[in-house]
């Protein structure tokens, strides 16, 4: 069984980007990307809708049980479906999203991890995964990225892939499967809670610690906190969406315990 808890919000002053949906048994967590001010997006629906859009459309697939890459793939079709036509989605600007998943599939627990919304894996042994989709964080030429370098790698071999526009930006995410009985916990992230890690000095063994000590809501306070004292660096926004999920693993049999 999975116990999940979460916490999500939006960089102050602004609209959540972010978000977090959730069955029985799988978990996924989204991150959109919004345009840089003043560029065109082709879209009419913005990046929220962007997000719950295709958070909805995971549903249908994820209850079928779709592989994780099928699954994602027909929610990118979906939702490139319900722009409505108006919309236009060769616009290399376009909404796009990260996108993580976690599902139970019987003794294992299948991920799948696009773009920079990254996941821990704590196994029963103390021993920690990351799952770190950083192709974004390895453009040519280093930050702060061209506007048009961006666009021109993105969907891109040798570039990035993210979720929007190509279904087929699915089957570049990085994938895997590992057996629930080995494993205590699992963290989502968004990258607005991993800049503890990337600027601030954290390590992913006290990021997961955080979290499983005092619950995902102690992570984003600790974002805010570190932000305000140490202020970012050039190429980053002042505060950005921030969404932590925790997943505990229960082992079959302890369903009752605590009820
Ligand atoms: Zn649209």
């Amino acid at each position: 069984m999975l116990h999940v808890t979460y916490a999500t919000a939006p960089a102050p002053g602004g609209v959540n980007e972010d978000y977090v949906i959730a069955g029985p048994a799988w978990v996924a967590v989204l991150d959109g990307a919004t345009a840089p001010r003043g560029v065109d997006s082709g879209c009419g629906h913005g990046v929220p809708w962007l997000v719950r859009t295709l958070a909805r459309s995971l549903v249908e697939p994820m209850e079928a049980g779709d592989p994780l890459p099928e699954a994602l793939s027909r929610a990118i079709a979906a939702t490139m479906d319900a722009h409505g036509g108006a919309c236009d989605l060769g616009n290399p600007h376009a909404p796009s999203s990260t996108v993580a998943i976690v599902r139970q599939a019987g003794e294992h627990l299948d991920y799948l991890v696009l773009c920079d919304s990254p996941i821990g894996v704590l196994h029963t042994n103390g021993m920690l995964t990351v799952v770190d989709d950083d192709r974004t964080a390895r453009l040519p030429g280093g930050r702060p990225y061209p506007l048009d370098l961006v666009a021109s790698l993105r969907n891109r071999r040798g570039g990035f892939w993210v979720a929007g526009t190509d279904p087929g930006a699915a089957f570049e995410a990085l994938t895997g499967s590992v057996p629930v009985a080995g494993l205590r916990a699992v963290g989502m992230f968004t990258d607005g809670v991993t800049r503890l890690i990337e600027w601030y000095g954290r390590s992913w063994q006290e990021l997961m610690t955080a979290a499983a000590a005092h619950g995902p809501a102690h992570l984003l306070a600790e974002v805010r906190e570190a932000e305000s004292a140490h202020g970012t660096p050039g190429h980053g926004k002042p505060h950005d969406d921030a969404t932590a999920v925790w997943i505990s693993i229960v082992p079959a049999g302890d369903g009752r315990r605590g009820a």
